[in-house]
């Protein structure tokens, strides 16, 4: 088998590589094994010193990787170079933040001295997608390289030239040997990595199949596991939202990436008495979202990242209609090579439905009206996934009551749902399980061990 680089503007061949054999992995798994103690045994400040390296490696080749990305999956050129920003600011904050976040905790007990010590777990692999190639990698390796464990990366299979780049970037910051690896290998080969017992926890970020069959292998050999799963956040607009704000953070929220973001707004709710009003505000600015080169400046709509996925995307809108779904807006695939998707709007949608049932990943919002402020909450909350949502209402208390009572792992009033290394992101339900980022994200990769002496 081969992985295929193909540019999804043009749908042309970038390059072909082999996936690894048996042998390769055994390489690559034994020099994790071996890199391990002596990483585990650096001091918190030599580690920090490392990441600040890997740091001014991104921004030095910041231009290089985002058009490396850009190529490979398509999304925009100046979103691209963002994402490389936010690598490295997640690379400086681990630097600075992981002392304290995994300092002793002395804790009084019957022992003359009783302590919480974090320890790093081994080696953690990283099953990822392709949708931020670089940012998802870099919010797991940042806070599991610092805790002192090495890791290991299977990257998604459309962007095997970022999966590459990525153990690049490590090797000439200086990371020792082994510490960071990339696997070329498909799906398939996961589950014997998972077995082998020089892995000793998974973290998986794509979709909820993926998380089922990484979890369920992983919970065989009874090893750790973080899910960051697919999402389908509500974004709920009020009768005293700020219509403008609204409107413009949910043309901001669904379309960013193409549409193909895990907490992007998906479920647009807005309570009747306003719901003429913001859809017609909506459609005039989705209207304005034209298809073009991602590598253009000035383009908003670049092509999706696949062939395979439009057409997948085209048949959930296309189902939901025939359920009685309305299209406001788009709901085209856009002919030509590219794989572009008109940007579009869903209307009248309801239970059973493709488009209320699962997850669309691309650029298509969905638009389910609510009677008022109990219905929408209720709304947003029928849904198996619970990644994130949004509130919109110029009352900040009322909204902040209704964000306690979402379903989610992180809930925004009057604000863009985005990743932050400062603050914990990850999902309820079927989006996952487990954090990344902030304190919480560097304590799922470590051993909490308690020591008592007397
Ligand atoms: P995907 O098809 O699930 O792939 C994700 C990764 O899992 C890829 O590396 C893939 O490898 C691998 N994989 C797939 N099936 C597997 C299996 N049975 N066993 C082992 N590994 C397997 O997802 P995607 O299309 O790349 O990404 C889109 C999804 O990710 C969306 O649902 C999105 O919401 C979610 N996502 C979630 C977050 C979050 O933080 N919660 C962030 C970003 C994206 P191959 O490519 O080789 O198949």
């Amino acid at each position: 088998m081969a992985f295929k680089s193909v540019n999804p503007l043009t749908g042309d061949l970038i390059r072909r590589y082999d996936t690894w054999n048996e042998a390769q992995i055994e390489t690559a798994l034994s020099q994790a094994a071996a890199a391990a103690p002596a990483w585990r045994a650096l001091d918190m400040e030599t580690r920090a010193a490392h990441l600040r390296r890997v740091a001014e490696v991104l921004r030095a080749r910041r231009d290089e990787y985002a058009a490396l990305m850009t190529g490979e999956m398509g999304k925009l050129i100046r979103e691209a170079r963002a994402e490389i920003d936010k690598c490295a600011w997640v690379c400086d904050y681990y630097a600075e933040q992981a002392a304290d976040f995994l300092a002793d905790e002395l804790i009084e007990t019957d022992a003359s001295r009783s302590l919480v010590v974090y320890q790093p777990l081994g080696t953690v692999l990283a099953v990822m997608p392709w949708n931020f190639p670089f940012w998802q990698v870099f919010r797991f390796a940042a806070p599991a390289l610092m805790a002192g464990n090495t890791g290991l990366l299977k990257h998604a299979s459309n962007v095997p030239g970022c999966a590459l780049a990525l153990e690049g970037v490590f090797r000439e910051a200086g990371i020792p040997e082994g510490v960071f690896r990339t696997l070329m290998i498909g799906a398939d080969q996961v589950g014997a990595v998972i077995e082998d017992p020089r892995v000793h926890a998974v973290t998986l970020t794509g979709s909820e199949p993926a998380g089922r069959s990484v979890a369920a292998a992983a919970g065989a050999q009874i090893k750790k596991t973080v899910l960051e799963l697919g999402g389908s956040d509500p974004f709920i607009i009020l009768e005293d939202a700020d219509l403008d704000l609204a409107v413009e953070v949910a043309v901001t929220s669904r379309f960013l990436n193409g549409g193909q973001s895990c907490i992007a707004a998906k479920r647009f709710i807005p309570v009747e008495a306003i719901a003429e009003e913001f859809l017609s505000r909506f459609r005039a600015e989705v209207e304005n979202m034209t298809c073009g080169d991602p590598m253009d400046e000035a383009t908003r709509l670049p092509p999706l990242a696949r062939h395979d996925l439009r057409d997948q995307l085209h048949k959930q809108v296309v189902e939901s209609i025939r359920q009685g779904a309305v299209a406001v807006t788009g709901c085209m695939p856009q002919p030509g090579p590219g794989a572009f998707y008109q940007a579009s709007i869903l209307d009248q949608v309801r239970p059973g439905m493709p488009a209320y049932e699962e997850e669309l990943f691309g650029p298509v919002a969905i638009v389910i009206r609510a009677r008022d402020e109990t219905d929408a909450v209720r709304i947003a909350n029928d849904s198996v996934f619970g990644l994130g949502g949004s509130v919109w209402t110029r009352d900040s208390a009322r909204g902040e009551r209704i964000a306690r009572q979402l379903e989610c792992g992180c809930a925004f009033v009057n604000g863009l749902v985005k990743s932050d290394p400062r603050l914990p992101f990850g999902g309820i339900k079927h989006s996952g399980y487990g954090r990344e980022l902030a304190r919480h994200g560097i304590r799922e990769f470590v051993n909490a061990k308690t020591l008592w002496i007397r």
